[in-house]
């Protein structure tokens, strides 16, 4: 039989306070990793993991904010500390706008490019930095970052978000060849869900309506779940799935690749 085994695993997710974040370190606990789960929302990541403890799973909550370099670094260099260890980057915390070009704010712009490109990159930075030969975890990993199907294809009302979620899909390419080139050990890849039902999906259904792209939430639900073929819209546990695949040693000869999860949203 074949098992997907993570334990002596240390990971880190970011944004896992809800949604997608919540699910995957759910996940990678359950099959046994070690998992740092770390969030703005600091109740919330709090009680996330609490409820994770008490089902026996190895997690701790961190409030941390990806945008915040001097953070990661702390991040970054406490989980090894305390774990033994750093083996999978989670970088999924995002944040999303729905707003047409013609009215986007500046203040805007730039903090969805700062959680959504900047924090990542300073995920790559630190993780790489401990993860590559001779770094203090020093025994290579596995990065997988949340991008999106905005970042594959153009939608209405998205276009700062693609913008973001565009660059996560180069970042992800170029840091696989970086890293493979450079001997280091490390795997880098992109996941790219269709609409999830969590906080966020919920919300851009929402800011749909309000734009006035769907007369109401009914005729939003509708079309999003008709653009589906599969027939549904995701769930949370949908993406973590993916994201356990490649964060685990079953996909150990491939990186640089997007994994699209949406339904078939993308093909139809
Ligand atoms: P969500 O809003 O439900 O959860 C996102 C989490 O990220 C929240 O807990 C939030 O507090 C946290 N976060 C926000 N800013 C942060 C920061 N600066 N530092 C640390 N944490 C921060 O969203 P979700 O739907 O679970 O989305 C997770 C990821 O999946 C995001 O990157 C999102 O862009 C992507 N995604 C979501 C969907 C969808 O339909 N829900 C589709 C495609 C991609």
């Amino acid at each position: 039989m074949v098992t997907i085994d993570l334990n002596g695993k240390v990971a880190l997710v970011t944004g896992a306070a809800r949604g997608i974040g919540a699910a995957t370190a759910a996940l990678l606990a359950e099959a046994g990793a070690t998992v740092v789960l770390g969030d703005v929302l600091a109740d919330a990541v709090r009680t996330t993991a609490d409820a994770l403890t008490k089902d026996g799973r190895r997690v701790k909550a961190v409030v941390h904010d990806v945008t915040d370099e001097a953070a990661w670094e702390t991040l970054v260099a406490e989980t090894v500390r305390a774990f033994g260890g750093l083996d999978i980057l989670v970088n999924n915390a995002g944040i999303e706008e729905t707003v047409f070009l013609a009215d986007i704010d500046a203040a805007n712009v730039r903090k969805l490019l700062d959680v959504n490109v900047s924090g990542m990159l300073f995920g790559h930075k630190h993780a790489i930095r401990a993860m590559r030969p001779g770094g203090i975890a020093g025994r290579g990993g596995s990065i997988v970052n949340i991008s999106s199907v905005a970042g594959l294809i153009g939608h209405a009302g998205l276009g700062v978000y693609s913008a973001t979620k565009g660059a996560v899909r180069l970042l992800s390419k170029a840091a696989a060849v970086e890293c493979g080139r450079l001997g280091y050990g490390i795997r880098v890849n992109s996941v790219h869900p269709g609409l999830i039902e969590t906080p966020m999906g919920d919300k851009m259904l929402a800011d749909y309506v309000k734009l006035g792209v769907f007369a109401d939430d009914d005729a939003a639900a509708g079309a999003f779940l008709t653009a589906h073929p599969i027939g549904r819209t995701g769930k949370p546990a949908d993406v973590a799935s993916a994201v356990l695949f490649l964060a685990s040693d079953l996909s150990s000869f491939v990186t640089g690749t997007e994994l699209v999860c949406d339904g078939g949203l993308t093909v139809a």
